[in-house]
């Protein structure tokens, strides 16, 4: 067809990241078009929050697609003390890129929403339609805040200047290269990490909150291969939710159970039930993408959970941490 022929210079922002990396490694092992070449960028290869310095790397990439994964990201406690900061650099991160991909002329931009920025509450379970009906989860507004307004400046560049600007909205992402930091971290590869210590120090191993919450998690390798299929075909403005089904939905405790068994700690397992649990659950529905992708497999969350405590203990000096 005639869009396999025309060159696409892909930029992907946030490309160091979690989900960059794994984007990053699904291209290179079975996605590369001939017509295709991908720019991976972290924030030493350009700050994002400068508008100037990201009008530079536009002139100088010229990038005719986008996926746009840069942001401040981090765990419920995280977010807890940091709302303001998670709001303005957001801010300014996604109108500095939005703004480019205008100015330069970008046929295409991807930009990444959450689960987690949904109306805190509301009915389940919660689809595409939603993001604006109520305010988010008081633990993290400016995140969610920040990321909403992405679907806003969408819907005003598409109307004003018949822009394609989309977003997609992933469920809670776990894999290789994650933010392994016992703080900042989000709560698999946190738990992941603190499994390994207690393991090796013979601790008991403390989990925040009483395990009761409910999630979905999504392997970065598969949300990987959504995200290039979106770029490629996904043509709405609207987002559309990049998540496991809501039959896959799993209790923190058994995530926890999951990790200890692919770590094999034998130890204590203890919940310190004084410590906050967050949204109870936030089901998200992936009928959407069923409609669109009827047959993708995800990787089993057990399977998935193997290969990233393997790639933690095998990666343990250098991870992020
Ligand atoms: P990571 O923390 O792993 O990666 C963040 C990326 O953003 C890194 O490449 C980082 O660069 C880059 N970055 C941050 N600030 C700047 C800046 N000022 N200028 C340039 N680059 C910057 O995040 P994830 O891969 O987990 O997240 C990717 C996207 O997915 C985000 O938009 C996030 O909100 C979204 N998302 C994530 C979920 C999750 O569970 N992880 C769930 C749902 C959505 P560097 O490496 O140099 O610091």
């Amino acid at each position: 067809t005639m869009s396999d022929q025309i060159e696409r210079r892909i930029l992907v922002t946030g490309g160091t990241g979690l989900v960059g990396k794994a984007i990053e490694q699904v291209v290179n092992s079975e996605g590369k078009k001939p017509n295709e070449s991908w720019s991976f960028i972290g924030s030493k290869d350009c700050n994002l929050e400068d508008e100037q310095a990201v009008r530079e790397l536009f002139s100088k990439l010229r990038p005719t697609h986008v996926i746009h994964l840069a942001a401040m990201v981090g765990g419920l406690f995280h977010n807890l003390a940091h709302n303001l900061q998670f709001f303005r650099r957001n801010m300014k991160i996604n109108d500095n890129i939005l703004a480019a991909c205008d100015e330069f002329g970008v046929i295409k931009c991807v930009s990444c929403l959450s689960t987690c920025i949904f109306p805190d509450k509301t009915t389940y379970p919660i689809d595409e339609t939603m993001v604006h009906l109520g305010p988010p989860h008081d633990s993290n507004f400016g995140y969610s805040y920040a990321k909403r307004m992405i679907d806003v400046l969408n819907k005003g560049y598409a109307q004003e200047k018949g822009k394609r600007f989309t977003s997609v909205i992933p469920c809670n992402v776990f894999g290789p290269h994650d933010n392994y930091n016992l703080q900042a971290g989000h709560v698999l590869p946190a738990l992941i990490h603190k499994a390994y210590v207690a393991k090796r120090d013979g601790t008991p191993l403390m989990v925040y909150g009483t395990g009761k919450p409910l999630r979905q998690f999504i392997y970065s390798l598969d949300l990987a291969k959504l995200f290039i299929w979106v770029m490629r075909e996904y043509d709405e403005i609207d987002p559309i939710i990049l998540s496991v089904g809501e039959e896959d939905e799993v209790s923190i405790g058994q995530a926890v159970d999951a990790v200890v068994k692919a770590i094999d700690f034998k130890g204590e397992i203890i919940y310190d039930k004084t410590k906050a649990d967050g949204q109870y659950k936030k089901t998200a529905s992936n009928a959407k993408l069923r409609k669109y992708l009827p047959d993708f497999k995800f990787t089993p969350f057990d399977v998935a959970i193997k290969q990233s405590v393997d790639w933690f203990v095998e990666n343990y000096e250098t991870a992020r941490k």
